[in-house]
């Protein structure tokens, strides 16, 4: 339960042991509640605290406005927005909330055919296919990629979606350390000789298994060298660009982009459209074969309902902003903000003294806080400013690498920012975080 996705912890005790005592059994009770409408950047969030005075609990429940650097809104399309909203809300008419219809039914609409053109276009594949669910599009693409006899080798941090196909596959599952492509190499030769044809091998088939941008850390995959070394043992690349696609890249079109990988060069390329494109769902891109094979046998084609109507439409929309099809160039200044943005953000923390993980141009900021029992602590007193936080805690990542996580958007305004800043610098000195030296904080 004391995941990322639960974070907003208001918990007004001041007695640590007590809040980790009751972390684990009343953790749904004391978090916070998003209730707005739209994840937009200013959010109201009704939390219920308990206050232990006196050793009595009382239990209380308010609604604040608060700045949101949780949300995965990274271009800000999950807001209001003057393109996509007007045509979301005309396909909300004319074709209703979901087609009820697993897409071989009678869930294929000329909306499906057309967002996977845009998606297969976008990221620089021949075709795609599209879900209604990007947990499911790993969990369910995985088990039809590779099975029995098959080898994955997957990164030690790789999300939980990426995990549970893997292991749903039936193939034998080795994991590497951490974006360590030396590591990779390592484990492939332990397990394949080098330049052995593939159809010599004891493995019907390899696939390696990476993030974009790993979400917990903000890091960016160090995907030209895990290429280089997949090429050299003839074995596939995986990747998932949920947090990477739309955000980082020159034109939004992810870490290959970025980092200078050709797309031929990633076999799989997975994504999701809950984040940068405001919407819900998740894409497989890849060669036409791939993606013909997919429609013929994944379970989350076959049997499950197709992408909603008017969520197809916010992404076709957003797709079409980013690339400045609408002619009005808050693509590529939403592109501009959000690198601008994050990495003031996290060069300003840095100053402060903070232990930030994650690379520059990501906008995923992790500050360690370490001891988990700051957890509530830093929620609660960013929360008592109006600034929500989602805190990462066990099992979301390891016990005694708690940390606050931030992710921040392309809709935040520099004061915004400032705020933040401020708040969460008062925080670290009261909790006692800042474990580097501070240097001078430009303002
Ligand atoms: N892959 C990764 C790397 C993720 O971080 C997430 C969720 N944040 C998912 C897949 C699942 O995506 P969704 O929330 O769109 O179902």
């Amino acid at each position: 339960h004391f995941s990322s996705l639960q974070g907003y912890a208001p918990i007004c005790s001041g007695q640590e042991d007590f809040i980790v005592r009751r972390l684990y059994h009343r953790v749904q009770d004391c978090f916070g509640r998003p209730i707005s409408s739209a994840p937009d950047v200013w959010f109201d969030i009704v939390h219920r605290y308990s206050n232990d005075n006196n050793k009595t609990m009382r239990r209380t429940s308010k609604v604040t406005r608060c700045l949101n650097l949780g949300s995965y809104n990274y271009l800000g399309f999950a807001a209001a927005d003057e393109y996509c909203t007007p045509r979301v809300i005309e396909t909300l008419n004319r074709f209703s909330p979901s087609t009820c219809s697993p897409r071989v039914d009678g869930g294929t609409t000329t909306l499906h055919k057309e967002l996977e053109e845009s998606v297969a276009n976008f990221v620089g594949k021949p075709a795609a296919i599209v879900f209604g669910m990007g947990y499911a599009t790993n969990t369910a693409t995985l088990p039809v990629l590779i099975g029995k006899g098959g080898l994955i080798i997957s990164d030690s941090l790789n999300h939980n979606s990426i995990i549970n196909g893997a292991r749903g596959s039936g193939a034998t599952i080795r994991v590497f350390q951490h974006n360590t492509p030396s590591h990779l190499e390592e484990v492939l030769r332990q397990h394949i000789a080098e330049g052995q044809p593939r159809t010599h091998r004891r493995w019907k088939k390899i696939v390696v298994l990476v993030e974009g941008i790993y979400s917990m850390e903000g890091e960016l995959c160090k995907l030209p060298e895990i290429v280089a070394v997949c090429k050299k043992y003839k074995a596939y690349v995986y990747l998932d660009e949920a947090h990477s696609i739309g955000a980082v890249g020159k034109t939004g079109k992810g870490v290959c982009e970025l980092l200078g990988v050709d797309t031929a060069d990633v076999d799989v390329m997975m994504g999701t459209f809950t984040k940068s494109f405001g919407s819900c769902g998740g894409y497989i891109a890849g060669s036409k074969e791939l993606i013909q094979y997919l429609k013929y046998t994944s379970p989350a084609h076959l049997y499950a309902t197709s992408i909603s109507p008017p969520a197809a439409q916010q992404i076709i929309s957003s797709i079409k902003v980013i690339l400045g099809e609408d002619g009005s160039g808050r693509g590529a200044e939403k592109l501009a903000r959000i690198r601008e943005n994050s990495n003031f953000f996290r060069s300003e923390l840095q100053k402060m003294g903070f232990e930030v993980i994650g690379d520059y141009d990501s906008p995923v900021i992790s500050i360690m806080l370490y001891n988990p029992a700051k957890i509530p602590a830093f929620s609660r007193e960013c929360l008592k400013q109006n600034v929500a936080v989602v805190m990462s805690g066990f099992p979301a990542v390891p016990l005694l690498l708690s940390r606050a996580r931030i992710c921040i958007s392309a809709c935040h305004t520099k004061e915004d920012l400032l705020k933040a800043l401020e708040v969460i610098s008062q925080v670290g000195d009261l909790i006692g975080i800042k474990y580097s030296l501070p240097k001078k904080l430009d303002k």
